[in-house]
């Protein structure tokens, strides 16, 4: 993509006085200016890296929070860790837990009892949280920790409340991120908390091994069958508060799942997701919980399943960041920014179709290197 003759694009900060080029064998190469470096920071990347993979916590938080920061000078530095951390001598195979339910299913209540039950078990354990829902409450779920006060207090266990979204590909991208931060430290269990609201679900899906759905007794048909879709990605099942007076309803709830489930088309080829009775509470199905996460793990790695998710996973998330990079790229473009009002307007009052006008503003840019 080249801008018009003799034109910056916006999106390029001006350099100093240096120019980069774009070499592509047979092709002209394309001048395009070189970035300006980042202002100096004080932050040591090399440093930061280190210390993590030492498992040093506060320079593990320390680079999450350049990894969530949204100030450009922080992009190349949070790349940097993130090199590092790759090309540093592999970790022993670390599993992706994603936790979803609808608000009050008991999440947070379910992660204190099983992520202590889980540290008692000998795991490293890092708590993170996928909040769509952060930007409108202004809250986050994990931002109270006095909801998981054990474990938050445990050596072996790192919290992290979820990143309030911004631009740069949202708490997604910083939640991926995150997580390989966290591997590198040395934790071996990832659990990604999000609430159910649909969509999360999907991205935190296509962000761990294994999806663990808590619901609860009586909920209603309704609700049941609006999860449908949700069901169809879940690995594992819990129906949750199985316990007091709740217990003999949460049973009855398990069983009409498992009726269900029997009918879906599963999302890991070999594996019906099993259903589960637990309580958060006083800590049934937590040793069943455990066993069933590493009944599938087992399954998916001798069937080459997980290796298969984790490369797709991967690839996908790659093709989203250049999606994202190019989308803020073209809007930036001053060409661009200066039509897309204008043309947006006469698409609003019909004069142009929505066609057309995409082909129109497409057009501010020559994409085709100017031949
Ligand atoms: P979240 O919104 O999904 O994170 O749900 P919370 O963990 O905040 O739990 C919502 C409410 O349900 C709280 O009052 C919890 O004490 C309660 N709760 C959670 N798990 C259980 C359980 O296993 N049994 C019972 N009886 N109550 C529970």
């Amino acid at each position: 993509m080249r801008a018009r003759e003799g034109q910056i694009p916006a999106w390029v900060p001006e350099g100093e006085a240096a120019f980069a080029s774009l070499e592509i064998p047979g092709i002209e190469p394309v001048k395009i200016p070189a970035r300006k470096p980042a202002k100096k920071s004080g932050i040591d990347p090399k440093s930061l890296a280190e210390g993590l993979l030492g498992g040093r916590r506060g320079d593990l938080a320390r680079a999450i929070t350049l990894i969530e920061s949204n100030a450009p000078a922080h992009r190349p530095l949070a790349r940097e860790i993130l090199q590092i951390i790759t090309n540093a001598p592999q970790r022993p195979i670390s599993r992706r837990i994603g936790i979803s339910g609808v608000p009050g299913a008991g999440k947070s209540t379910f992660i204190e009892t099983f992520g202590n039950f889980l540290c008692d078990n000998g795991h490293r354990l890092a708590v993170l949280a996928v909040d769509p829902s952060s930007t409108i409450s202004g809250g986050s779920i994990l931002g109270d920790k006095t909801r998981m006060e054990l474990l938050s207090r445990r050596e072996e266990c790192f919290i992290r409340p979820s990143p309030s979204s911004g631009v740069l590909g949202g708490v997604g991208r910083k939640t991926r991120e995150t997580i390989l931060l966290c591997e590198a430290a040395g934790y071996d269990t990832i659990l990604v908390e999000t609430v159910g609201v649909g969509q999360s679900e999907i991205e935190v899906r296509s962000m761990v091994d294994c999806f663990v759905l808590l619901m609860i007794a009586g909920a209603g048909d309704d609700l049941q069958g609006m999860k449908k879709g949700i069901l169809e990605i879940a690995d594992v099942l819990a129906v949750n508060k199985a316990d007091g007076a709740n217990e003999a309803r949460a049973m009855t709830t398990r069983a009409d799942l498992e009726r269900a489930v029997a009918f879906l088309s599963p999302c890991t080829e070999g594996w019906t997701p099993p259903v589960l009775a637990i309580s958060a509470v006083s800590g049934l199905g937590m040793a069943d919980m455990r066993e069933q996460i590493l009944a599938f793990a087992e399954h998916t790695a001798k069937t080459g399943q997980s290796t298969q998710r984790r490369k797709e996973q991967a690839i996908s998330w790659w093709k989203t960041l250049v999606d994202q990079e190019l989308r803020a790229r073209f809007f930036a473009a001053p060409e661009v920014a200066s039509a897309a009002e204008n043309i947006g307007q006469r698409v609003l009052t019909g004069e142009m179709s929505p066609s057309v006008a995409a082909e129109e503003l497409l057009g501010r840019i020559a994409w085709d290197r100017g031949n």
